[in-house]
């Protein structure tokens, strides 16, 4: 029952959020609309994205806990970095058009409309979305659901930006200064590039499977102790990926050739729980391999194990 609660919880908070974004930008454009103002415009391209993000999130949201399949045996935690950089994109491409326009206004000449309705509107729609990123992050941190944090934080960060809006036209409305406008227009692209190189960054990395270093030290630390323990007698070709909650790990283990096959499997499982147990908020999947005695004997010479791109360079050195 508590279960089925929480669940309905998080889908009711992210359809919301879907709804609100749609009011959103219907209210931005309608605001641009009666005032010609490019902050503001700038404001409504940043909900456009907004909108297309949390129709992500929601798929995502389901997606992403989709169990494996024969198709996809690494399960579908991918699609967040996917739908990261589709966002990254979409937000580029829009900071892209607002620099354009700005600019051209400033060299061209600044023409606004009447400000007070449209002004009045982002201030609104700002309130609104004050309230609907707290909601958002309060279910999301209590049902513990990163993805609705993160839409919630979306949508505060989508709020300053309204802010930021009403302030800089407000401005402009007061002093009459009209230049005033394509500028925070500006100010405004500024801070949605960085969004976007934030967003695109972060799914190149998920993407290309970038090896967090802090989990390569604590790894390494972890085999070395159970090489001081008298475990293992030595690692090679280790290698981690993650994808949101899910982290994947191999390596090379060598082990006395005078161990049964009972006790090596037993070793090897030692020295795999230990590293599980470094990571208790993922779900650790652990692939080894295990090699008798020494690593040049292990093998003979035409087994080509790929480059071990984790070890230091000097133990690099040792190994040919
Ligand atoms: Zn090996
Ligand atoms: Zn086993």
């Amino acid at each position: 029952m508590v279960i089925l609660k929480s669940v309905d919880m998080r889908y009711v908070a992210m359809g919301v959020s879907l709804v609100v974004a749609v009011l959103m930008l219907l209210g931005k454009m309608a605001a641009y609309w009666l005032t010609g103002s490019y902050a503001i415009l700038s404001d409504a391209a940043e909900s456009v994205v907004h909108l297309l993000a949390t129709g992500f999130a929601a798929f995502s949201l389901w997606y992403s806990t989709q169990l494996p399949d024969r198709l996809h045996p690494y399960g579908h935690g991918k699609i967040a970095y996917f739908s990261a950089g589709f966002e990254g994109a979409l937000i580029g491409a829009a900071a892209l058009s607002v620099f354009y326009l700005a600019g051209h206004s400033l060299v061209y000449g600044v023409v606004l409309g009447p400000l007070g309705a449209g002004l009045l509107i982002t201030f609104v729609l700002a309130v609104i979305n004050a309230l609907l990123g707290s909601f958002l992050v309060f279910v999301g941190k209590r049902y513990h659901s990163i993805v609705l944090v993160a839409n919630g934080k979306n949508v505060l960060s989508d709020m300053w930006t309204s802010f930021g809006v009403v302030l800089g036209v407000g401005l402009v409305w007061l002093t009459g200064w009209k230049w005033l406008d394509p500028l925070v227009a500006l100010i405004m692209a500024c801070n949605i590039s960085i969004t976007a190189y934030g967003l695109l960054k972060k799914a190149s990395q998920g993407l290309l499977d970038r090896a967090c270093p802090e989990n390569t030290v604590l790894l390494q630390k972890c085999l070395d102790e159970q090489i001081q323990s008298g475990c293992i007698k030595s690692y090679h070709q280790l290698r981690h990926r993650q994808a949101e909650n899910k982290l994947w790990i191999e390596f090379h283990a060598l082990v006395d050739r005078s161990l049964s096959v009972e006790e090596a499997h037993r070793r090897i499982t030692v020295a795999e729980s230990a590293m599980r147990s470094l990571f208790p908020d993922f779900q650790v999947y652990i692939t080894s391999h295990m090699e008798p005695g020494d690593h040049k004997g292990a093998h003979p010479l035409e087994y080509d194990e790929g480059v071990d791109a984790l070890v230091a360079d000097e133990d690099r050195c040792n190994l040919k």
